[in-house]
């Protein structure tokens, strides 16, 4: 497996102190121990993999899910748990100009539609996931914008059918959302939950549709047909790639340059008391993130613990990672300085997935017969990966998949600079920090 972090980015480090851990008790499955044949063999154990494994379990499939670690080990199990439009960092014009007007549409409404299958899911399945907050609020760190928002207001009715509430920064008081914001902006379409949970519910419904589960198997080579494991192989019609950010570059060797792992941090406090949520002016239950590009995500969960997470560590390793999480604490005390005497109990990081085009993709692997993947949610693949999973499921099973937009189904095109790929990213990060800076 060849990766272009440090071992330390797929090892238990980054891992450790996720809050979410502790509010499940998830099932461990056997590795895969010899020769299994199947329909569909799935690789990564996340929102994709699980959601590709349930919906080809519903056809009727025999589905076999490798996992190198335990199921959910990945950004599925240690997000910040919002269920939320994205995918890709494009702009509307950006996406206008390289696909077309009707396929950037196709592409939004495939948002909006992936949130309401998670949503169909969770009621599907009857899962309690600690769902709250009504849509996903944006909050200005500067005025100009604030005065961005009316565009965006247009912009969130065309491209979702949406009416969304904007609130000045004198509104912010009244509504719970207090802090060095000069505006917000909600969207009124998805909603916060417990990823693991999420997670769990998934591999129960798997199980009872007969989906065999492997942990502790990672894809060391993957060839049409065949997936092999360092204790076991298994052959199957289809497979399914679902490694996202923890992909190697060589399971399969398409994958090579066409993924950039970038790191995301979050933390969660003791849960606080109402004296403390008065005394700071955030009650508010709706989750939410800041303009900047480099944003800033929080939400204050059902617990009244709250949670906060920011992108951008650039190097991995123990001192790296504890630079990370000193970063984010800072971040959120200097937010919301009434609370810089609350306890951070938890600290967690992991990779998203990036591509050069800034889209997803989802689909068959060009000249690799029977293969399909799925990858680059851009940080935002809780709802994504789930609607994604389903795509592959339908094209695992020949079918036409519902809302596969041409901006998902066009093969990612390769980064630059091979295994030195990330040597771009200071550079992109600083140009960040230099225009969330300005004024
Ligand atoms: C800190 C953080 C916060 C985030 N917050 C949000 C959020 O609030 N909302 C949101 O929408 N998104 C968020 N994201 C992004 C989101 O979690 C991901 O986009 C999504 O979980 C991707 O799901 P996935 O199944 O494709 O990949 P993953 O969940 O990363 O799963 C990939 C799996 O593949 C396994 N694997 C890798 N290689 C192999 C191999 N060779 N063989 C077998 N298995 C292998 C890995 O162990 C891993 O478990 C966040 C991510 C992070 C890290």
């Amino acid at each position: 497996m060849r990766r272009i972090f440090s071992q330390y980015a797929y090892a238990s480090g980054p891992r450790e102190g996720c809050w979410w851990d502790e509010t499940v008790q998830s099932i461990s499955h056997p590795a895969l121990a010899g020769g299994i044949r199947c329909d569909v063999v799935v690789v990564g154990g996340g929102f994709t993999g699980l959601s590709a494994a349930l919906h080809l379990a519903r056809r009727g499939a025999q589905v076999v899910v490798l996992e190198a670690n335990s199921i959910g080990w990945g950004a599925s199990g240690r997000n910040g748990g919002f269920c939320c439009l994205g995918g890709s960092m494009r702009s509307d014009m950006a996406l206008d100009r390289r696909y077309g007007h009707a396929a950037r549409r196709d592409w939004r409404t495939t948002e909006r539609v992936a949130v309401e299958r998670v949503e169909a899911l969770i009621a599907d399945l009857s899962l309690d996931v600690d769902r709250h907050s009504k849509g996903e609020t944006c909050l200005a760190h500067r005025p100009r914008d604030f005065r961005a928002f009316e565009d965006e207001a247009r912009a969130a009715s065309e491209n979702y059918g949406v009416i969304v509430d904007v609130l000045s920064s004198s509104e912010l008081e009244l509504a719970g959302l207090s802090g060095p914001f000069h505006g917000a902006i909600t969207n009124p379409i998805g909603f916060g939950l417990n990823p693991r949970k999420l997670i769990d519910g998934l591999v129960e419904a798997c199980l009872e549709l007969g989906v065999v589960i492997h942990d502790n198997s990672p894809a060391v080579r993957i060839t049409s047909g065949e997936v092999k494991t360092p204790n076991g192989v298994v052959r199957a019609e289809q497979i399914v790639v679902a490694t996202n950010g923890y992909s190697s570059e060589d399971i399969p060797n398409w994958m090579a340059s066409r993924c950039m792992p970038a790191q995301s941090t979050a933390i969660v406090t003791r849960p606080l008391t109402e004296a403390e949520l008065q005394r700071q002016g955030w009650t508010s239950d709706q989750m939410a993130y800041d303009t900047r590009h480099l944003l800033h995500y929080f939400r204050l969960m059902p617990d009244r613990r709250f949670l906060f997470g920011m992108r951008g560590g650039l190097l991995c390793g123990p001192s790296a990672e504890r630079q990370a999480r000193s970063a984010v604490v800072h971040s959120f005390r200097t937010m919301f300085p009434a609370w810089s005497h609350v306890d951070v109990t938890h600290a967690w990081s992991g990779l998203v997935c990036l591509t050069r085009d800034r889209v997803p993709f989802v689909g068959p692997v060009p000249g690799m017969s029977g293969i399909l993947a799925g990858f680059a949610y851009h940080g935002n693949g809780v709802a994504m990966g789930v609607h994604a999973g389903s795509i592959l499921a339908a094209l695992a099973s020949n079918e036409q998949p519902d809302h596969h937009p041409e901006v998902m189904s066009t093969p990612a095109t390769r980064f630059p600079f091979g295994s030195f790929r990330r040597l771009i990213m200071p550079g992109v990060y600083t140009g960040f920090r230099v225009s969330d800076a300005l004024p």
